[in-house]
Protein backbone atom coordinates (compact mmCIF):
# COMPACT_ATOMS: atom_id res chain seq x y z
CA UNK A 1 0.00 0.00 0.00
CA UNK A 2 0.58 3.34 -1.02
CA UNK A 3 2.31 4.82 2.62
CA UNK A 4 2.41 8.66 3.89
CA UNK A 5 4.62 10.06 6.15
CA UNK A 6 1.97 12.65 7.16
CA UNK A 7 0.52 12.38 10.67
CA UNK A 8 -2.10 13.30 13.34
CA UNK A 9 -0.68 12.47 16.95
CA UNK A 10 -2.77 13.15 20.22
CA UNK A 11 -0.25 13.16 22.95
CA UNK A 12 -1.23 11.88 26.69
CA UNK A 13 -4.91 11.85 26.86
CA UNK A 14 -5.81 11.11 30.01
CA UNK A 15 -8.70 8.27 30.73
CA UNK A 16 -10.00 6.28 33.77
CA UNK A 17 -10.64 2.99 33.21
CA UNK A 18 -10.65 -0.56 34.79
CA UNK A 19 -7.64 -2.61 33.63
CA UNK A 20 -5.56 -4.93 35.45
CA UNK A 21 -5.15 -8.41 36.23
CA UNK A 22 -5.81 -7.50 39.70
CA UNK A 23 -9.35 -8.06 41.39
CA UNK A 24 -8.68 -4.43 42.90
CA UNK A 25 -7.62 -3.00 39.67
CA UNK A 26 -11.18 -3.64 38.17
CA UNK A 27 -12.80 -2.67 41.34
CA UNK A 28 -11.09 0.36 41.77
CA UNK A 29 -9.83 1.56 38.08
CA UNK A 30 -7.00 3.79 37.82
CA UNK A 31 -5.87 6.09 35.50
CA UNK A 32 -4.27 5.42 32.28
CA UNK A 33 -2.27 8.02 29.75
CA UNK A 34 -2.91 7.54 26.02
CA UNK A 35 -1.11 8.60 22.94
CA UNK A 36 -2.36 8.32 19.52
CA UNK A 37 -0.72 8.49 16.10
CA UNK A 38 -2.75 8.44 12.79
CA UNK A 39 -1.03 7.98 9.36
CA UNK A 40 -2.82 9.20 6.68
CA UNK A 41 -2.44 11.90 3.57
CA UNK A 42 -3.33 15.49 4.79
CA UNK A 43 -1.58 17.00 1.63
CA UNK A 44 -5.35 17.46 0.20
CA UNK A 45 -6.64 19.06 3.95
CA UNK A 46 -3.09 21.10 3.63
CA UNK A 47 -4.59 22.78 0.41
CA UNK A 48 -8.56 23.08 1.02
CA UNK A 49 -8.33 23.94 4.59
CA UNK A 50 -11.53 21.82 5.43
CA UNK A 51 -12.15 19.63 8.20
CA UNK A 52 -13.81 17.03 6.12
CA UNK A 53 -10.72 16.33 3.79
CA UNK A 54 -8.78 15.42 7.60
CA UNK A 55 -9.52 13.42 10.21
CA UNK A 56 -10.76 15.59 13.35
CA UNK A 57 -8.76 14.72 16.67
CA UNK A 58 -11.30 15.77 18.72
CA UNK A 59 -13.76 13.23 17.21
CA UNK A 60 -10.98 10.56 17.84
CA UNK A 61 -10.38 11.84 21.32
CA UNK A 62 -14.27 11.74 21.98
CA UNK A 63 -14.06 8.09 20.40
CA UNK A 64 -11.22 6.90 22.54
CA UNK A 65 -12.68 7.87 25.86
CA UNK A 66 -15.63 6.02 25.53
CA UNK A 67 -13.71 3.17 23.45
CA UNK A 68 -11.01 2.87 26.06
CA UNK A 69 -13.07 2.38 28.93
CA UNK A 70 -16.05 0.76 27.95
CA UNK A 71 -14.44 -3.06 28.88
CA UNK A 72 -12.32 -3.69 30.96
CA UNK A 73 -9.17 -5.98 30.21
CA UNK A 74 -6.84 -7.77 31.84
CA UNK A 75 -3.76 -6.47 29.76
CA UNK A 76 -3.10 -3.01 28.34
CA UNK A 77 -1.83 -4.86 25.18
CA UNK A 78 -5.49 -5.93 24.48
CA UNK A 79 -6.62 -2.31 25.62
CA UNK A 80 -4.07 -1.00 23.12
CA UNK A 81 -5.05 -3.43 20.01
CA UNK A 82 -8.71 -3.02 20.29
CA UNK A 83 -8.47 0.77 20.44
CA UNK A 84 -6.26 0.57 17.16
CA UNK A 85 -8.30 -1.58 15.85
CA UNK A 86 -11.61 -0.28 16.44
CA UNK A 87 -9.75 3.38 15.47
CA UNK A 88 -8.59 1.82 11.93
CA UNK A 89 -12.42 0.40 11.44
CA UNK A 90 -13.96 3.91 12.44
CA UNK A 91 -11.78 6.72 10.44
CA UNK A 92 -11.54 5.38 7.52
CA UNK A 93 -8.77 7.85 5.90
CA UNK A 94 -6.35 6.16 8.02
CA UNK A 95 -3.87 4.00 6.75
CA UNK A 96 -2.51 2.96 10.13
CA UNK A 97 -2.62 3.61 13.76
CA UNK A 98 -0.46 3.63 16.47
CA UNK A 99 -1.74 3.35 20.19
CA UNK A 100 0.96 3.61 22.95
CA UNK A 101 -0.88 3.18 26.98
CA UNK A 102 0.62 3.77 29.51
CA UNK A 103 0.04 2.78 32.73
CA UNK A 104 1.70 5.28 35.74
CA UNK A 105 -0.23 3.73 38.58
CA UNK A 106 0.71 0.21 37.73
CA UNK A 107 1.16 -2.22 40.60
CA UNK A 108 4.64 -2.35 40.97
CA UNK A 109 6.69 -2.96 43.70
CA UNK A 110 9.57 -0.38 42.54
CA UNK A 111 10.32 3.58 42.18
CA UNK A 112 9.39 3.85 38.14
CA UNK A 113 8.18 6.55 36.06
CA UNK A 114 5.72 4.64 33.41
CA UNK A 115 4.81 1.68 31.82
CA UNK A 116 3.67 1.01 28.64
CA UNK A 117 2.73 -0.48 25.29
CA UNK A 118 2.76 0.61 21.82
CA UNK A 119 0.80 -1.45 19.12
CA UNK A 120 0.34 -0.37 15.53
CA UNK A 121 -2.12 -1.52 13.08
CA UNK A 122 -2.43 -0.82 9.41
CA UNK A 123 -4.08 -1.83 6.50
CA UNK A 124 -2.36 -3.87 4.05
CA UNK A 125 -4.06 -4.72 0.32
CA UNK A 126 -4.02 -8.47 -0.68
CA UNK A 127 -5.21 -9.88 -4.17
CA UNK A 128 -7.75 -12.83 -3.62
CA UNK A 129 -8.47 -15.50 -6.00
CA UNK A 130 -11.78 -17.20 -5.60
CA UNK A 131 -12.64 -20.26 -7.78
CA UNK A 132 -15.53 -22.82 -7.98
CA UNK A 133 -16.72 -25.46 -10.27
CA UNK A 134 -19.59 -27.20 -8.01
CA UNK A 135 -23.44 -25.91 -8.35
CA UNK A 136 -24.12 -22.35 -9.24
CA UNK A 137 -20.45 -20.79 -9.87
CA UNK A 138 -21.24 -17.19 -10.20
CA UNK A 139 -23.86 -17.84 -6.67
CA UNK A 140 -20.92 -19.68 -5.15
CA UNK A 141 -18.48 -16.91 -5.32
CA UNK A 142 -21.26 -14.55 -4.73
CA UNK A 143 -22.25 -16.48 -1.34
CA UNK A 144 -18.29 -16.58 -0.54
CA UNK A 145 -17.79 -12.84 -1.17
CA UNK A 146 -20.67 -11.91 1.21
CA UNK A 147 -18.77 -14.09 4.33
CA UNK A 148 -15.19 -13.12 3.49
CA UNK A 149 -15.72 -9.31 3.47
CA UNK A 150 -18.10 -9.55 5.77
CA UNK A 151 -15.13 -10.50 8.82
CA UNK A 152 -14.10 -7.67 10.88
CA UNK A 153 -11.05 -6.16 9.34
CA UNK A 154 -11.40 -7.01 5.63
CA UNK A 155 -12.74 -4.90 3.12
CA UNK A 156 -13.46 -5.51 -0.35
CA UNK A 157 -11.99 -2.83 -3.05
CA UNK A 158 -12.65 -4.03 -5.93
CA UNK A 159 -13.23 -7.14 -7.87
CA UNK A 160 -13.05 -8.73 -11.69
CA UNK A 161 -15.66 -10.06 -13.88
CA UNK A 162 -15.84 -13.20 -13.17
CA UNK A 163 -14.51 -15.76 -16.03
CA UNK A 164 -15.28 -19.67 -17.02
CA UNK A 165 -12.04 -22.10 -17.36
CA UNK A 166 -11.81 -25.29 -18.18
CA UNK A 167 -10.32 -27.62 -15.34
CA UNK A 168 -6.62 -27.38 -14.26
CA UNK A 169 -4.64 -30.33 -13.41
CA UNK A 170 -7.01 -33.44 -12.78
CA UNK A 171 -9.38 -32.14 -16.41
CA UNK A 172 -12.42 -34.70 -16.14
CA UNK A 173 -14.83 -32.65 -14.60
CA UNK A 174 -16.96 -29.17 -14.76
CA UNK A 175 -15.86 -25.94 -15.87
CA UNK A 176 -15.02 -23.75 -13.28
CA UNK A 177 -16.08 -19.78 -12.48
CA UNK A 178 -13.26 -17.61 -11.52
CA UNK A 179 -13.01 -14.42 -9.92
CA UNK A 180 -10.57 -12.26 -7.82
CA UNK A 181 -11.31 -9.32 -4.95
CA UNK A 182 -8.53 -6.65 -4.10
CA UNK A 183 -9.15 -6.26 -0.68
CA UNK A 184 -7.43 -4.12 2.60
CA UNK A 185 -7.21 -5.94 5.41
CA UNK A 186 -5.76 -5.63 8.83
CA UNK A 187 -4.97 -9.07 9.66
CA UNK A 188 -1.77 -11.16 9.38
CA UNK A 189 -1.33 -13.62 6.10
CA UNK A 190 -2.21 -16.30 8.50
CA UNK A 191 -4.87 -14.81 9.85
CA UNK A 192 -6.28 -13.98 6.74
CA UNK A 193 -5.70 -17.71 5.78
CA UNK A 194 -8.18 -18.67 8.88
CA UNK A 195 -10.76 -16.81 7.53
CA UNK A 196 -10.28 -17.96 4.16
CA UNK A 197 -10.70 -21.85 5.66
CA UNK A 198 -13.79 -20.65 7.53
CA UNK A 199 -15.35 -19.26 4.68
CA UNK A 200 -14.55 -22.57 2.79
CA UNK A 201 -15.99 -24.68 5.86
CA UNK A 202 -18.88 -22.85 5.88
CA UNK A 203 -19.62 -23.11 1.98
CA UNK A 204 -19.05 -27.28 2.91
CA UNK A 205 -16.09 -27.42 0.02
CA UNK A 206 -15.55 -31.16 -0.21
CA UNK A 207 -11.69 -32.06 -0.49
CA UNK A 208 -12.22 -35.50 -2.27
CA UNK A 209 -9.79 -35.42 -4.71
CA UNK A 210 -6.47 -32.87 -5.15
CA UNK A 211 -7.21 -29.86 -7.98
CA UNK A 212 -10.56 -31.90 -7.83
CA UNK A 213 -14.08 -30.74 -8.09
CA UNK A 214 -14.91 -27.85 -5.36
CA UNK A 215 -17.69 -25.79 -4.03
CA UNK A 216 -14.85 -23.29 -3.56
CA UNK A 217 -11.26 -22.51 -3.44
CA UNK A 218 -9.91 -18.79 -1.92
CA UNK A 219 -6.44 -18.33 -2.46
CA UNK A 220 -3.85 -15.59 -1.71
CA UNK A 221 -2.14 -13.82 -4.44
CA UNK A 222 -0.31 -11.22 -3.02
CA UNK A 223 -0.06 -9.40 0.44
CA UNK A 224 1.59 -5.93 0.39
CA UNK A 225 4.58 -7.19 -1.63
CA UNK A 226 5.23 -9.35 0.59
CA UNK A 227 7.26 -12.43 -0.23
CA UNK A 228 6.87 -16.00 1.96
CA UNK A 229 7.25 -19.60 1.81
CA UNK A 230 6.27 -21.76 4.48
CA UNK A 231 4.41 -25.55 4.08
CA UNK A 232 1.34 -23.57 5.41
CA UNK A 233 1.59 -20.56 3.09
CA UNK A 234 3.53 -19.25 0.50
CA UNK A 235 3.00 -15.67 -0.63
CA UNK A 236 2.97 -14.77 -3.22
CA UNK A 237 0.80 -17.60 -4.30
CA UNK A 238 3.65 -20.51 -5.88
CA UNK A 239 1.28 -21.52 -8.92
CA UNK A 240 -0.12 -17.87 -10.05
CA UNK A 241 2.50 -17.45 -13.23
CA UNK A 242 1.03 -20.64 -14.34
CA UNK A 243 -2.59 -19.83 -13.96
CA UNK A 244 -4.38 -18.13 -16.88
CA UNK A 245 -7.43 -17.67 -14.28
CA UNK A 246 -5.19 -16.08 -11.70
CA UNK A 247 -3.87 -13.58 -14.49
CA UNK A 248 -6.37 -12.62 -16.41
CA UNK A 249 -8.31 -11.36 -13.66
CA UNK A 250 -5.52 -10.00 -12.04
CA UNK A 251 -4.69 -7.85 -15.07
CA UNK A 252 -7.86 -6.60 -15.36
CA UNK A 253 -7.62 -5.24 -11.39
CA UNK A 254 -4.26 -4.77 -11.22
CA UNK A 255 -2.79 -4.25 -14.26
CA UNK A 256 0.12 -2.20 -13.17
CA UNK A 257 0.77 -4.64 -9.45
CA UNK A 258 4.61 -6.66 -10.29
CA UNK A 259 5.52 -9.83 -9.13
CA UNK A 260 7.49 -8.79 -5.81
CA UNK A 261 10.00 -11.81 -6.73
CA UNK A 262 9.90 -11.44 -10.78
CA UNK A 263 8.90 -7.88 -11.49
CA UNK A 264 6.44 -9.26 -14.07
CA UNK A 265 2.96 -7.95 -14.31
CA UNK A 266 -0.28 -9.96 -14.78
CA UNK A 267 0.03 -8.76 -18.60
CA UNK A 268 3.66 -9.91 -18.97
CA UNK A 269 3.06 -13.23 -16.91
CA UNK A 270 0.79 -14.01 -19.48
CA UNK A 271 2.86 -13.01 -22.27
CA UNK A 272 5.46 -15.91 -21.06
CA UNK A 273 2.78 -18.42 -20.74
CA UNK A 274 0.92 -18.22 -23.90
P1 LIG B 1 -4.84 -24.91 -4.59
O1 LIG B 1 -5.34 -23.65 -3.97
O2 LIG B 1 -3.39 -24.84 -5.00
O3 LIG B 1 -5.72 -25.39 -5.70
P2 LIG B 1 -5.60 -26.11 -2.15
O4 LIG B 1 -6.62 -25.00 -2.01
O5 LIG B 1 -6.13 -27.48 -1.96
O6 LIG B 1 -4.88 -26.05 -3.52
O7 LIG B 1 -4.39 -25.86 -1.17
C1 LIG B 1 -4.69 -25.77 0.17
C2 LIG B 1 -3.50 -25.41 1.05
O8 LIG B 1 -2.57 -24.54 0.43
C3 LIG B 1 -4.04 -24.61 2.21
O9 LIG B 1 -4.33 -25.48 3.27
C4 LIG B 1 -2.95 -23.63 2.54
O10 LIG B 1 -2.37 -23.94 3.79
C5 LIG B 1 -1.95 -23.79 1.43
N1 LIG B 1 -1.50 -22.52 0.85
C6 LIG B 1 -0.22 -22.18 0.61
N2 LIG B 1 -0.12 -20.96 0.08
C7 LIG B 1 -1.39 -20.47 -0.02
C8 LIG B 1 -1.93 -19.24 -0.48
N3 LIG B 1 -1.15 -18.25 -0.95
N4 LIG B 1 -3.27 -19.07 -0.42
C9 LIG B 1 -4.07 -20.07 0.06
N5 LIG B 1 -3.62 -21.25 0.51
C10 LIG B 1 -2.28 -21.46 0.49
MG1 LIG C 1 -6.56 -22.97 -2.27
Amino acid sequence: MQRFDDEIRIKGLKIFAYHGVFESEKRKGQNFLVDITLKLPLKKAGLSDDLKDTVSYAEVCEFALSKFSEKSFDLIEAAADTLARSILLKFSLCDAVSVEVYKPEAPIEAEFENVSVNITREWHEAIISVGSNIGEGPAQITAAKDIFAGFEGIELLMEASLITTKPYGYTDQPDFTNGMWKIRTYLTPFELLERISETEQSLKRERKIHWGPRTIDLDIIYYDDLVMASEELTIPHRDMQNREFVLEPLKEIAPDLRHPVSGLTAEEMLCKLK
